[in-house]
C-alpha cells in the first residue's frame, strides 16, 4: 500500500492506531480456523462511527478491501484477508452506551467481550442468555455477524433474537440505525435481520442494542452416560416429545469425554460412549420436575449412570466439561477441523450414525459433540495439515457429512457461518437461485465489492454427490 495513503488512514484514526509492520500484520493473516493464512495490508484500530465512515470512503476512493475483526475466533476463514486489504478493528469501540432498566435493553459497541455484557446485566438481576463456547474471548459485534448460537440455544434461542436495533455503516459509508429499543417496529425491510448473520459483507456495525429478560431464579444442572450413541440420541429426541425445553442439552462423544478429562482431571467417566449434559432453568419446582424427568428419561433410554450436580460449583465443572471440549481436543493433534452440520433434532442419531460411518470409509479421526438439542452437532477431525494424503480424506469426510446433512433436511452450517471456508459448499444448500437472490444483495448494497470480499460467495462451487448411506 502506497505510503500517501496509509497517512490518509492515520490522519483518521491517529498514528498509533495503525499497524503495518509485518510482524504487526502477521497477528491477522489468520484467525480461528485451521489451514487458511494471508496477510492484510494494513490494520486500524478506529475510535468511532465517524472514523469508521471516513475509512469506508477512503477504501472506495482507492479499492481497498475492508475486513472487519472482533476477537478472530470464527472458526469459518471469516477474517482472513482474500486479497490484502485493511484489517478493521474495534478493540476501542468496547464500551456499554446505554443500559434502560425500563425499556430492558442494553446498548453496547461491537468490541464488547460477550460474556462482560452478560455479567453487567447479571448484576442487576436481567439475562442476554446468548452464550457461545467461546463467550469469555469473542466480540458482540462477532457473535452479532455470525449470528452465533450458543449452550442456552434450545430454551432461548441464539442472538439474532435479542438483536433489537443496530447502528451501521454502509459499504458506501453512510451511517445508517435500525430498529430501537422498540419492541415491536415494522416500519420497511427488516434490515436489522439482514445484516444480523452477514459476516462483515454488507456493512460495518458500530452499536448493538440488545434486547434482555429477568434472570431466571433457580437452575439444576445433571449429567448422564451412556454405553451407546444412539441411546443417547433417543433420550434427546424423548425429552423434547415429552415437551420439555431445557436450557441446555449438550452431548460428547467418548473421544471427546476421554479428551476433557484428560484435560481438566475432574473425574468424568470414559469407559462410556457418549455423556448427555442437561440444564433446566425458571422456578424452583418446574426446575425440579424437568430434572427428574430428563434423568428418568435417561435411565429409560439406557443411560448406565446419571448424576444432578449438588451445588453450583459442580454445577459448574460439568458445565466447564462442556464449555473446554474444543481446547481439550486441541491437544491430541497439530490440526482441528470444527464443523457443525445441523439436522432437524428428530434426525439427530441419523445423523451420529451417518458421521461415524463417514469417519470409519475414510480412516479419519473425528470426535463429535454440540448442542444437542438443537441437532447441531460438531463432527471435529483430528488431522494434521502438513500430511497432505490425510487432509485429502479429511475433505472428503467433510463433503460427505455435509451431503448427509442436507439429505437429512439440515443445513451445512448451524451457527459458525460460511465465510470462506464453507463457501464452495453454499449453493449444495441454496441452489442456484438462491445464491442469485443474496448475490443481488451484495451487488446492490456493496458494489464496489470492498466489503469482506472472498466470503460467502465462492469462485467455484464444490461438486455434490450424493452419498447412499445405507
Ligand atoms: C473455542 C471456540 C468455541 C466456539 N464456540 C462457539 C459456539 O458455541 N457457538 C458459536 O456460534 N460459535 C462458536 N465459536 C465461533 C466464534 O467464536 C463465533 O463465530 C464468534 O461469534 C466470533 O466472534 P469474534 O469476535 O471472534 O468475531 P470474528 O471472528 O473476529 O469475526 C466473525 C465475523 O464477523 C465479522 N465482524 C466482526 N465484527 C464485525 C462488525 N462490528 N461489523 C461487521 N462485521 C463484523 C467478521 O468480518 C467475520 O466475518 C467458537 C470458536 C472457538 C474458537
Amino acid at each position: 500500500m502506497k505510503q500517501s495513503i496509509i497517512d490518509q488512514f492515520a490522519h483518521i484514526v491517529g498514528e498509533k492506531y495503525v499497524k503495518q509492520s509485518t510482524s504487526e500484520l502477521l497477528a491477522y493473516s489468520y484467525d480461528a480456523t485451521a489451514n487458511f493464512q494471508r496477510m492484510p495490508e494494513l490494520v486500524v484500530s478506529p475510535a468511532d462511527t465517524a472514523q469508521i465512515s471516513a475509512i469506508v470512503k477512503l477504501c472506495i476512493q482507492e479499492k481497498i478491501a475492508i475486513i472487519p475483526r472482533g476477537s478472530g475466533s470464527n472458526l469459518a476463514a471469516g477474517t482472513v484477508p482474500y486479497n490484502g486489504g485493511v484489517v478493521l478493528l474495534f478493540n476501542r469501540m468496547n464500551r456499554i452506551l446505554d443500559f434502560d432498566q425500563d425499556n430492558l435493553t442494553i446498548t453496547v459497541q461491537p468490541g464488547m467481550i460477550t460474556a462482560n455484557i452478560c455479567d453487567y446485566v447479571e448484576q442487576h438481576g436481567l439475562f442476554y442468555p446468548p452464550d457461545p463456547s467461546s463467550m469469555k474471548i469473542s466480540t458482540i459485534g462477532g457473535n452479532v455477524s455470525e449470528n452465533s448460537g450458543g449452550l442456552r440455544g434450545l430454551k432461548y434461542g441464539v442472538t439474532k433474537d435479542y438483536v433489537r436495533g443496530l447502528e451501521a455503516v454502509l459499504p458506501n459509508g453512510e451511517v445508517i440505525t435500525t430498529g430501537g429499543k422498540l419492541a415491536k417496529d415494522v416500519a420497511g425491510y427488516d434490515l436489522t435481520s439482514l445484516l444480523v448473520g452477514a459476516e462483515g459483507t454488507l456493512g460495518i456495525i458500530t452499536s448493538i442494542t440488545l434486547k434482555l429478560i429477568p434472570l431466571p431464579r433457580f437452575k439444576k444442572t445433571s449429567i448422564a452416560y451412556f454405553s451407546s450413541l444412539e441411546h443417547a440420541a433417543e433420550t434427546v429426541q424423548e425429552i423434547i416429545a415429552n415437551k420439555i425445553i431445557p436450557v441446555t442439552l449438550e452431548f460428547l462423544d467418548k473421544k471427546t469425554i476421554v479428551a476433557v478429562e484428560q484435560f481438566m482431571h475432574i473425574g468424568l467417566s470414559t469407559d462410556v460412549e457418549a455423556m448427555l449434559l442437561f440444564e433446566q432453568d425458571g422456578d424452583e419446582v418446574t426446575v425440579d420436575k424437568d430434572i427428574m424427568t430428563m434423568t428418568t428419561i435417561a435411565k429409560e433410554k439406557g443411560a448406565t449412570y446419571t448424576k444432578i450436580a449438588e451445588d453450583e460449583a459442580q454445577a459448574l465443572q460439568l458445565k466447564t466439561a462442556r464449555r473446554v471440549a474444543l481446547s481439550a481436543l486441541s491437544k491430541l493433534r497439530p490440526t482441528l477441523i470444527l464443523e457443525d452440520a445441523t439436522v432437524p433434532r428428530s434426525q439427530l442419531a441419523e445423523m451420529v450414525r451417518r458421521i461415524n460411518i463417514v469417519a470409519d470409509k475414510y480412516n479419519v479421526n473425528i470426535a463429535t459433540f454440540g448442542h444437542a438439542g438443537d441437532g447441531n452437532l460438531h463432527p471435529t477431525c483430528l488431522t494434521d495439515v502438513r500430511d497432505e494424503q490425510e487432509m485429502a480424506q479429511v475433505e472428503k469426510a467433510l463433503a460427505e457429512i455435509f451431503d448427509g446433512a442436507l439429505q437429512l433436511g439440515g443445513t451445512i452450517t448451524g451457527e459458525h457461518g460460511v465465510g470462506e471456508m464453507k463457501a464452495p459448499y453454499l449453493e449444495w444448500k441454496l441452489g442456484e437461485a438462491g445464491i442469485a437472490a443474496m448475490r443481488a444483495i451484495k451487488d446492490a448494497l456493496d458494489p464496489h465489492h470492498i466489503m469482506n470480499p472472498g466470503k460467502i460467495f465462492a469462485k467455484d462451487t464444490k461438486k455434490r454427490v450424493v452419498v447412499q448411506f445405507g
